[in-house]
């Protein structure tokens, strides 16, 4: 048997983290089985369902690169197939029309509450008899799926084990609201059903349901899939993961100059384990992934695990795919890195002391545009009247470096030393400052070569003429 999953969003946000987890595991299941994704998009709540929501959950899976095999599907293109369905179960008298008006229901869920008994719909209940009764045929009506009165429900859940439910606990639930509209537990089994899902992955929200479905499955003569309910996601401080916990948009990810590889080696992390193995490829998340490893408790967020991973792919990845999604962070910062070295070259000399693509992205700056002004501090303490000899002398050795590399600026940089008899400190800071315009970067002669020699000498000019006038103004 093909293993078929999907991930079945409805559009009424972003693609939020826990929702990417659950696409995370649904599609490594796939991938794992050599099976198919996906994607459906479930926007039969007209009222909550936006447009700028599916465009959003599709930029997220596209960013993820979840790619999906089929889809995406809409259940509302899908109307005509529910109702054929509600209509053979009407036939069948596995469902029926309710005309219980909105009032009645509520009373009789007021009076049980009062009552300490668990609010349900029965339709034997004296109250709701009588207004169906007394209902005129073309009253609006609902659909409701006629659930067994008898046994349970049993199913094997792959993260939770076996989950037994009384049938007693269960109502008549309404398939189809009295405005036609099907409603959200009829169309995810029909759909799983038409598209033949076999394993069902979703949050744990959605485990009270799972009866209920297996219900209409048994009376639509459908397969029933596997399921597999994951474990919520917490805050860092034990509560629901929320708005209020900061970034959980996939794309505010982005935006905070995550990768989507570290993102993705978080989130499978975040409840799913195989040894203790931190660090998994795409490769070996879908090689070693299993739903039945997946953590039955919550987890919680930690974003300094997540700095660390994204520390870890910035510096080991291909620094071309480093490249691919800097470019959107260079952009925003305005640095154009068309005149100056490959950007590769400088992700890999300036990547590994960067948490995120913001820093490194603000990191490049000098590689590509002179500034104007020094850092305060850092000019304050190193370009200074007693750096000036050493300045000055670096730029003549620097202006008659023939064959420009790493090597020969290490050596300039050894003789300006030798000859001034100073400590490398005492030259290689001021030099760092004139060049980079900040106190800290990577070893300064590997960045003089990426910057080029012009600019570098260029730019110790400026620092000298910065030392002149700070003399001049003592
Ligand atoms: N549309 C549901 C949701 O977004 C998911 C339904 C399911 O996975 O079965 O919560």
């Amino acid at each position: 048997m093909t293993v078929k999953t999907r991930f079945a969003p409805s559009p009424t946000g972003f693609l939020h983290v826990g929702g990417a987890r659950t696409a995370l595991y649904s599609w490594l299941f796939a991938k794992n089985r050599g099976g198919e994704f996906v994607l459906r998009i479930e926007d039969t709540d007209l009222e909550r369902s936006t447009q700028e929501a599916i465009d959003a959950i599709i930029e997220g899976m596209e960013w993820l690169e979840l790619n999906w095999d089929e889809g995406p599907y809409y259940q509302t293109k899908r109307f005509d197939r529910y109702n054929q369905l509600i209509d053979e179960l009407l036939a069948q008298d596995k469902a029926y029309k309710c005309y219980c008006p909105k009032e009645v229901l509520d009373e009789v869920r007021e009076e049980q509450m009062a009552a300490g008994v668990k609010p349900r719909y029965d339709a034997n209940h004296p109250k709701i008899k009588a207004a169906n009764d007394a209902a005129t045929a073309d009253a609006p009506f609902a659909i409701r799926f006629r659930n067994p009165t008898e046994g349970s429900v049993v199913f094997d859940d792959q993260i939770r084990g076996r989950i037994e439910i009384s049938n007693s606990e269960l109502d008549d639930l309404i398939i189809r609201r009295s405005d036609g509209a099907p409603t959200y537990n009829f169309c995810v089994v029909v759909d799983d059903w038409d598209m033949e899902i076999t394993h069902v992955v979703r949050g744990e929200d959605h485990i009270n349901n799972t009866p209920r479905q297996i219900n209409i499955y048994h009376a639509l003569g459908a397969p029933v899939p596997t399921f597999a309910h994951c474990a919520m996601i917490l805050g860092d401080d034990g509560a629901k993961l929320s708005k209020r916990h900061g970034a959980v948009s996939v794309m505010q990810y982005r935006d905070d100059g995550y990768l989507p590889q570290a993102l993705l080696n978080y989130l499978v992390r975040l409840g799913w384990s195989h040894g203790d193995q931190e660090i998994f490829s795409r490769e070996e998340m879908i090689e070693f992934f299993s739903l039945t490893s997946i953590s039955k408790s919550a987890s919680a967020f930690n974003t300094d695990k997540l700095l660390w991973l994204n520390n870890h792919y910035i510096k080991n990845s291909d620094p071309a795919y480093v490249a691919k999604y800097l470019q959107w962070h260079l952009d925003q910062q305005g640095i154009d890195i068309t005149q100056g070295p490959d950007i590769k070259d400088v992700i890999k000399l300036v990547g590994e002391r960067c948490n995120t693509l913001i820093e490194l992205a603000a990191q490049s700056r000098y590689f590509y545009h002179d500034f104007d002004a020094f850092d305060a501090d850092a000019a304050k303490k190193h370009l200074r009247p007693v750096a000036k000899d050493a300045l000055a002398l670096a730029k003549a050795k620097v202006e008659a470096v023939a064959d420009w590399n790493t090597e020969a600026l290490h050596q300039v940089i050894a003789d300006v030393c030798a000859e001034l008899e100073l400590g490398m400190g005492k030259v290689g800071m001021p030099l760092r400052v004139a060049v980079t315009g900040q106190g800290q970067s990577p070893s300064v002669d590997a960045v003089m070569m990426l910057i080029g020699k012009d600019r570098v000498v260029a730019r110790i000019g400026q620092a000298l003429d910065f030392i002149a006038e700070r003399e001049a103004n003592a």
